[in-house]
C-alpha cells in the first residue's frame, strides 16, 4: 500500500485577520503551514505529500523530496482535484486530505487515522466530534429556536479515502463543498466516522491563534543524547574522572586533562542538541585547549542547551574500568557533575563497571566512559 497526502493550502481567508493568509502567519515562531507539513512528515508511511497553493505563494515552501507543491484552483474541491490529478502519474492506494488550518493535528493521530482506513478496507474514513452544546438558530443576537443536536457531529481532517474512488468522486462532482466527505457521499461512497480530537482545532478567527499556541506550546520537545570516549593510561599519580582528581599509580594521557567522563557527558548534551562534538567546539589543534581542564567543554555545553532553550533533565555516566575503583568516589563525582551543570543530585548518576578483564579496559590500558542525557524544552 502506498499513501499520499494533500494538503490545501490556496485559500486567502480574510477572517482569520492579519496581513497576509492565514496558512503563511506565524505561530510560535513558525509558520502555521510549517506546522502542518512537519505533523505529516514525521508519518513515515506517507510516501508523498502534495500542497495546493495560491499561484502567488508557489516559492514560498522549502524544496523537500517528499512534498510536490501545485496550483489550487478556484475553490476548494477544485484544489483538491488539483492535487489529486498531480497524483494520477503513480498513484497511491490511500490519500489523506487536510486542511492546512488544522495545524495542531498530531502526528500520531494521522498515522492512526491511516492505519484505520488501511486495516479495515472501507473506502472512506473521516474523524468528527459528536456535537454536545445545544444548537440554536438565530436573527440579528437573537435567538429564534433551537434545533436538535442528536446525529450531529463536527468534521474535522484529515480525511482518509481510497485514491481511485475519491478521484472519480472529484472528476464527478460540480460546483464547491465544504470538504471531501461531501464529495464522496456525492459519489456514493460510505464514509465511516472516527472520533476526532478536541485540539484538532481550525485557525478561523483571529483567537484561533492563542488556542493554537497554547495547544502546541503544551507539547515537549525531549531530545535524548549519547556520548562515549575512552583515553589511555600513561604515567601519573591520579586520573581526573567526572570532575573528581582519583588517586591511582598512573593518569590518563590527553589533549586536555583526558576526563573521559566528562568528554563523554559533553558529548552526550552536543548529541541530543545534534551540535556536533567536542572536537568541533573545542578543535584539538588549538594550543589553547592544551591541558585544559574539562569542566570548560561541559559548562560550554551546558550553556549551549539553555541557548536552544532546553533544559538538561537527567544525566546518566557510566565509568568502565578495573581500576581506579569509582564507588568510594562516586559521591564527589555527582557533586562535581552538580556544581558544573546546576542539576540537582537526585537526577545525577555516575556509576560503574569493569569489563570482566577482557578488552582495553580489562588489561587496564585504559578508561571508557559512556554518557547518557535527556534535554526538554517546550516544542515552541
Ligand atoms: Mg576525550
Amino acid at each position: 500500500m502506498t499513501t499520499a497526502a494533500i494538503i490545501v493550502a490556496a485559500g486567502r481567508g480574510t477572517r482569520a485577520g492579519g496581513d497576509q493568509p492565514k496558512q503563511w502567519q506565524a505561530l510560535l515562531g513558525r509558520r502555521v503551514i510549517d506546522w502542518t507539513l512537519e505533523a505529516f512528515l514525521a508519518v513515515t508511511e506517507i510516501d508523498r505529500i502534495v500542497v495546493v497553493l495560491h499561484p502567488d505563494d508557489l516559492n514560498r515552501l522549502a524544496p523537500h523530496p517528499r512534498i510536490t507543491v501545485t496550483v489550487g484552483g478556484a475553490t476548494r474541491a477544485q484544489s483538491v482535484r488539483n492535487g489529486l490529478e498531480i497524483l494520477q502519474a503513480d498513484p497511491p492506494t490511500h490519500v489523506l486530505i487536510h486542511d492546512v488550518a488544522r495545524c495542531c493535528t498530531q502526528t500520531a493521530y494521522i498515522a492512526s487515522i491511516l492505519y484505520t482506513i488501511q486495516s479495515t478496507g472501507s473506502p472512506a474514513i473521516a474523524p468528527a466530534l459528536a456535537v454536545t452544546d445545544a444548537l440554536w438558530t438565530g436573527v440579528d443576537g437573537r435567538v429564534t429556536g433551537t434545533r436538535d443536536r442528536a446525529g450531529l457531529y463536527r468534521a474535522q481532517t484529515p480525511q482518509a479515502f481510497e485514491y481511485t474512488s475519491i478521484l472519480a468522486a472529484h472528476r464527478a462532482y460540480q460546483g464547491d463543498a465544504a470538504d471531501d466527505v461531501e464529495v464522496a457521499r456525492a459519489a456514493g461512497i460510505d464514509v465511516t466516522i472516527i472520533d476526532g480530537h478536541e485540539d484538532n482545532i481550525k485557525i478561523t478567527h483571529p483567537h484561533d491563534f492563542t488556542r493554537a499556541e497554547k495547544i502546541l506550546g503544551n507539547q515537549m520537545d525531549i531530545r535524548v543524547g549519547l556520548g562515549f570516549d575512552v583515553h589511555r593510561f600513561g604515567p601519573g599519580d591520579h586520573c581526573m574522572l567526572c570532575g573528581v582528581a582519583v588517586p591511582h599509580d598512573r593518569g590518563l594521557q590527553g589533549h586536555s586533562d583526558a576526563d573521559v567522563g566528562l568528554h563523554a557527558l559533553t558529548d552526550a548534551i552536543y548529541g541530543g542538541l545534534a551540535q556536533g562534538d567536542i572536537g568541533r567546539h573545542f578543535p584539538p589543534s588549538d594550543p589553547q585547549w592544551k591541558g585544559a581542564e574539562s569542566h570548560i567543554f561541559l559548562r560550554h555545553a551546558v550553556a549551549l542547551a539553555r541557548e536552544f532553550g532546553f533544559k538538561i533533565n537527567n544525566i546518566d555516566v557510566t565509568l568502565v574500568c578495573e581500576r581506579p575503583k569509582i564507588t568510594p568516589h562516586a559521591t564527589a563525582m555527582q557533586a562535581a557533575l552538580s556544581e558544573i551543570t546546576g542539576l540537582s543530585l537526585d537526577r545525577i548518576s555516575v556509576k560503574a563497571t569493569t569489563s570482566e578483564r577482557l578488552g582495553f579496559t580489562g588489561r587496564e590500558e585504559g578508561i571508557a566512559a559512556q554518557a547518557a542525557v535527556t534535554l526538554v524544552k517546550p516544542c515552541a
